[in-house]
C-alpha cells in the first residue's frame, strides 16, 4: 500500500483499500478472501504518525478438536515515521526512519507485520469445545462416542481411590 506524502494537509488523512491477502502474505492460506485495510496518516513537523486497522477473514484450525474453520481477524497498530534531516538526532525505538524529502511511503512490511505478530497462538472453534475422544478419536462436538460406557483402564482405579479419598 503505497500512499503519497507529499503535500499532505494538516489533521488526519484515511486512505482505504481492499486487497488480496497474497499481495501480503504471499503463499499463505491463513487468509483465504480479500483485506480490508485503513490507514490513518497524520503528519506532524518531524514524525509521521500512522494508524493501521486490517480486516480479514482468517482460517484457523482448532487445536482442540483440529476442525477447520473461519474468523474475523482485527488488528490495529500505530507505527510512527521519524523524518530525517541527515542530523544525527537519536530516535525512540519505535520509530523508523524515514527520509525528509520522501513523496511515498510503503506501508507494506507494516501491513504484513501486523497481520502475522497478531495472529493468536492458541484457537479455539469454541470455548466450549469438547476436543477429541482420547481414546478413539472422535470429535465429540459431533457426536458421543462410547469410550465413557466401557470399563476403565484398571491402572487409573487406584488413581481414582486415591481422589475419592481426598475429597471425603
Ligand atoms: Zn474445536
Ligand atoms: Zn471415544
Amino acid at each position: 500500500m503505497r500512499i503519497q506524502i507529499a503535500g499532505m494537509p494538516p489533521g488526519p488523512q484515511i486512505f482505504d483499500q481492499e486487497s488480496a491477502a497474497s499481495r501480503y502474505v504471499g503463499g499463505n492460506d491463513i487468509f483465504p478472501q480479500d483485506l480490508w485495510i485503513r490507514a490513518t496518516l497524520e503528519r506532524e513537523p518531524d514524525v509521521l504518525k500512522v494508524f493501521l486497522e486490517v480486516e480479514a477473514e482468517a482460517s484457523f484450525s482448532c487445536d482442540r478438536c483440529n476442525d477447520c474453520f473461519t474468523r474475523k481477524h482485527l488488528c490495529t497498530g500505530t507505527i510512527y515515521y521519524a523524518f530525517d534531516d541527515g542530523e544525527d538526532f537519536s530516535t525512540e525505538p519505535e520509530q523508523t526512519l524515514l527520509p525528509r524529502n520522501a513523496t511515498e511511503i510503503d506501508l507494506a512490511q507494516d501491513i504484513r507485520d501486523l497481520l502475522i505478530l497478531e495472529l493468536p497462538t492458541k484457537v479455539l472453534c469454541d470455548e466450549e469445545c469438547k476436543g477429541l475422544c482420547l481414546n478413539c478419536g472422535a470429535n465429540l462436538n459431533r457426536e458421543a462416542c462410547s469410550c465413557q460406557d466401557k470399563p476403565s483402564d484398571p491402572r487409573w482405579d487406584a488413581l481414582k481411590k486415591l481422589r475419592n479419598k481426598s475429597t471425603e
